[in-house]
C-alpha cells in the first residue's frame, strides 16, 4: 500500500536497517510504478529503463496481454503444486518450447523458478544421464547463487568469496576474449589442457556455456568456439549445456542466442525473459537426456507456478506477434550507431559489441586499463538524469544496455541523449 510519507531517503534508511548489505543494489531508488520501458520512484521521479530487471521485462513492464493472462489465471487457481495436480498450460508451454528450441532432437521440458535453479537441474541431470561427476565451466560466467551454480561462476568477487568448500570437480576453461588477449584458439587449447592436467574427459559429464556471457562483460562466444566445443562434446561423450538465462527469448535478436552457432545443445536453460517479469525458468533438452531421472527427483513446490507459466505463454504469444526478435536487432542498431558515433571523440569507449538488443560498451583508461570509476560514476549520473543502466563485466568496466524489446524509439533516444550528456560531462 502507498504510504505518503515514503522517499527514497526514509526507505533506504529502513533497508539498511532491515535488510542484509549482501544483497546488493546498483541503484538507490525504490519502484512505484512502471510501464513498458518507464519506471516512476516513491519520489515521483520517472527513468527511462534501459535494465529491464536485467533482461526480465523483454516485452516491457506489464504488457498488457501478459497482465490480463495472469488475471485470467487468478480466477481460476493460484497454485496447485505440479506434483500434487497436473495443469495443461504447463504443458502447453513445454510443448511449445520443445518446438522451438535449437536443433531437431525431440525435447522435453521442466519448470522451476530461478536461473541457479534450472542451472542446478541441468547438472542433475547431465549426471544422471552420463554417470559422470565432473563439469566444465567458463572463466568470467555467471550462473548463480545457489551452491552449484555459484561453483560454475566463474568469478569470485562478490559470487564465491566466503562461501567454499565449492561443488568439487568443477573446472574453468578460459572464454574466448580476444579484447583481453584470449584468441578463440587459446581457448580450446584452455579446455584441452583440463582435459591434460585436471580431468579426464571420460569423467566429464558436461560443458555449460553462455552463448553471450552475461554478467561477465557481455562478450559473444564465436560461432566457430561454439562449432568446436560441440565437437569436443560429441569424441568425449560430455553433454552440451547452452546458459539462455539472460540471452534468452528474443533477446539477441533471435529466440535463442544458440542459434547463431548452428548447433544443438544437450540441454538449454532458461529463466529471465520467459515470463515477462514473473519467476519462471525452464530445462529444456533432448528427450534421450531428460528421461535419465528417476521420478521424484527433479521439480519442486512452486516449480511451474500457474500463475508464471500463463504470463509465459503470454509471453511467447507477445514475442511471436510483435516480432521481438526483429525488434532486437532495430534496437541494437540504434545504439550501438550511437555508440560508434560517441566513440568517435570519446576514446575511453574502448569497445562496443553483442547481439541483437544485448549491447555493452567497455571503458578504458587513457593507460587502457579498465575504467572501473568512471563506469560507476556514469551508471549513477545518468540515474541522476533520468536513465537507469547496469553494469557488469569481470573487470567492472563495461555498460550494458537490456531496454524493454518494446521500448518505444522516442524513449530509447531520450535515453541516449542522457548518455551523451553524462559522457560528455564525464569524461
Ligand atoms: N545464468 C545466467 C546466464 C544469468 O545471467 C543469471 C542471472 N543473472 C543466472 C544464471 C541466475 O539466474 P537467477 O538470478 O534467476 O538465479
Amino acid at each position: 500500500m502507498t504510504n505518503q510519507k515514503n522517499t527514497n531517503t526514509t526507505l533506504l534508511a529502513r533497508r539498511e536497517k532491515a535488510i542484509p548489505s549482501g544483497v546488493g543494489n546498483i541503484h538507490q531508488i525504490f519502484a512505484q510504478s512502471a510501464n513498458n520501458a518507464s519506471i516512476n520512484d516513491v519520489d515521483g521521479t520517472e527513468y527511462i529503463d534501459f535494465t529491464s530487471g536485467i533482461a526480465v521485462v523483454n516485452t516491457g513492464h506489464l504488457h498488457p496481454q501478459v497482465t490480463a493472462a495472469v488475471s485470467k489465471q487468478l480466477e481460476l487457481f493460484s497454485h496447485t503444486c505440479f506434483h500434487v495436480l497436473m495443469h495443461e498450460n504447463y504443458i502447453e508451454l513445454a510443448e511449445r518450447l520443445n518446438i522451438i528450441a535449437p536443433g531437431s532432437s525431440p525435447k522435453q521440458t521442466f519448470f522451476v523458478t530461478t536461473g541457479a535453479e534450472a542451472v542446478e537441474n541441468a547438472i542433475k541431470i547431465s549426471r544422471a544421464a552420463t554417470k559422470r561427476s565432473a563439469v566444465i565451466a567458463f572463466s568470467g560466467a555467471f550462473h548463480g547463487r545457489t551452491l552449484m551454480a555459484v561453483s560454475l561462476t566463474g568469478k569470485v568477487t562478490p559470487y564465491k568469496k566466503g562461501f567454499g568448500p565449492l561443488a568439487p570437480e568443477v573446472f574453468h576453461a578460459p572464454f574466448p576474449n580476444p579484447l583481453h588477449g584470449i584468441s578463440t584458439e587459446d581457448a580450446l587449447n584452455g579446455l584441452q589442457n583440463i582435459f591434460k592436467h585436471d580431468i579426464d574427459a571420460e569423467r566429464v559429464s558436461a560443458i555449460i556455456i553462455e552463448p553471450v556471457q552475461g554478467e561477465g562483460g557481455f562478450y559473444v562466444a564465436p560461432k566457430e568456439f561454439m562449432k568446436a566445443l560441440r565437437q569436443v562434446c560429441d569424441d568425449h561423450g560430455i553433454l552440451l549445456i547452452c546458459d539462455e538465462v539472460q540471452t534468452g527469448c528474443a533477446r539477441t535478436g533471435k529466440m535463442f542466442a544458440t542459434e547463431y552457432s548452428d548447433i544443438e545443445p544437450d540441454i538449454m536453460v532458461l529463466a529471465k525473459g520467459l515470463a515477462g517479469g514473473f519467476p519462471l525458468s525452464a530445462v529444456v533438452g533432448k528427450k534421450s537426456v531428460m528421461e535419465s531421472v528417476d521420478a521424484g527427483g527433479i521439480g519442486g513446490t512452486y516449480a511451474g507456478s500457474p500463475i508464471a507459466i500463463a504470463a509465459a505463454i503470454a509471453t511467447l504469444d507477445v514475442i511471436e506477434e510483435e516480432g521481438l526478435a526483429q525488434r532486437a536487432n532495430v534496437i541494437g542498431k540504434i545504439i550501438k550507431a550511437r555508440l560508434k558515433e560517441l566513440s568517435n571523440h570519446i576514446p575511453t569507449i574502448g569497445d562496443i559489441r553483442g547481439l541483437g538488443a544485448m549491447v555493452a560498451m567497455e571503458l578504458f583508461d587513457s593507460e587502457k586499463q579498465p575504467a572501473v570509476q568512471l563506469t560507476k560514476d556514469i551508471v549513477k549520473r545518468s540515474s541522476e538524469k533520468g536513465l537507469l543502466l547496469l553494469p557488469c563485466g569481470v573487470h567492472g568496466n563495461v555498460i550494458r544496455f537490456l531496454t524493454p524489446l518494446t521500448i518505444e524509439e522516442e524513449l530509447l533516444d531520450r535515453g541516449l541523449n542522457i548518455l551523451e550528456e553524462v559522457l560528455n560531462e564525464l569524461v
